[in-house]
């Protein structure tokens, strides 16, 4: 079985079609939420991952946001903005499917695995450092926990009483990257996949990974989109510019 793991894909079309034609084959689909905002193409990316086999979803902050479940006060004005903008612009039919969203965690069936937005412990709660990661790390019955929200793509480990961090290091800076994590037995982990739309790491490329369980590890990706085109969505859309040079500086 191998499942491809996504996150954040924040409306960006552009970045979501790279993704699919650079995944390897796969049987199964985990989206972590945040299909929407930021992003110039909400109901184009929303229709896409609706279109995708065997894939299993969960609802992301701005998921909630954008379709009117949860209020904007939360977010900055730039956030808020562009909720605003995709709330205004979506299609009764995809207003209606960001609402029905399941909230996180989910429990794989079948599988050793659970996805959630934020920390499976709160859908909304960052994880960002292992302080941030250890509650989850010692709570998750599941073997891996896939998460997002954070934008930044790597992980935490937990295995007796020893913890431990993991970054992707990649040999290429641009094109197509990958890098492999072997996973060990007894060992827990809470997976970043990274963000599709919107990577906050300093890598623009769209990120992903896939979960390979006969191999027992993990690949995470990176993939060059059009980030012209993505960028020149948003300003058509007349969305903050900040939103189209925050693509390039991976910020
Ligand atoms: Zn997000």
């Amino acid at each position: 079985m191998r499942a491809l793991i996504f996150s954040d894909i924040h409306a960006n079309l552009d970045a979501l079609e790279a993704v699919l034609a650079a995944a390897p084959q796969h049987d199964a689909t985990w989206d972590l939420g945040d299909v929407v905002g930021y992003g110039g193409s909400p109901n184009e990316v929303i229709e896409r991952v609706r279109s995708l086999p065997a894939i299993t979803h969960v609802r992301g902050n701005h998921d909630k946001v954008c379709c009117g479940e949860s209020s904007a006060l939360s977010f900055n004005p730039i956030a808020r903005e562009a909720a605003m903008w995709t709330q205004s612009i979506l299609t009764e039919e995809n207003n209606q499917w960001l609402r029905d969203l399941p909230h996180g965690p989910v429990d794989i069936e079948g599988r050793n695995a659970t996805i959630s937005h934020g920390s499976p412990l709160d859908e909304d709660l960052y994880i960002l450092n292992i302080r941030e990661a250890w509650p989850a790390l010692q709570q998750m019955r599941t073997q891996t926990t896939f998460f997002g929200h954070t934008h930044v793509q790597g992980g935490f480990g937990w295995n007796e009483g020893q913890w431990f961090e993991m970054k992707p290091t990649y040999q290429a800076s641009s094109g197509v990257a990958s890098w492999s994590l072997p996973l060990a037995e007894g060992t827990h982990y809470l997976i970043n996949p990274g963000s599709i739309g919107q990577p906050r790491d300093g890598d623009w490329r769209a990120a992903f990974c896939l979960l390979d369980e006969a191999a027992q590890e993990i690949t995470f990706y990176r993939v060059p989109y059009d980030l012209a085109r993505a960028q020149g969505r948003i300003l058509m859309a007349g969305l903050p510019e900040r939103l189209a040079q925050r693509l390039r500086d991976g910020r």
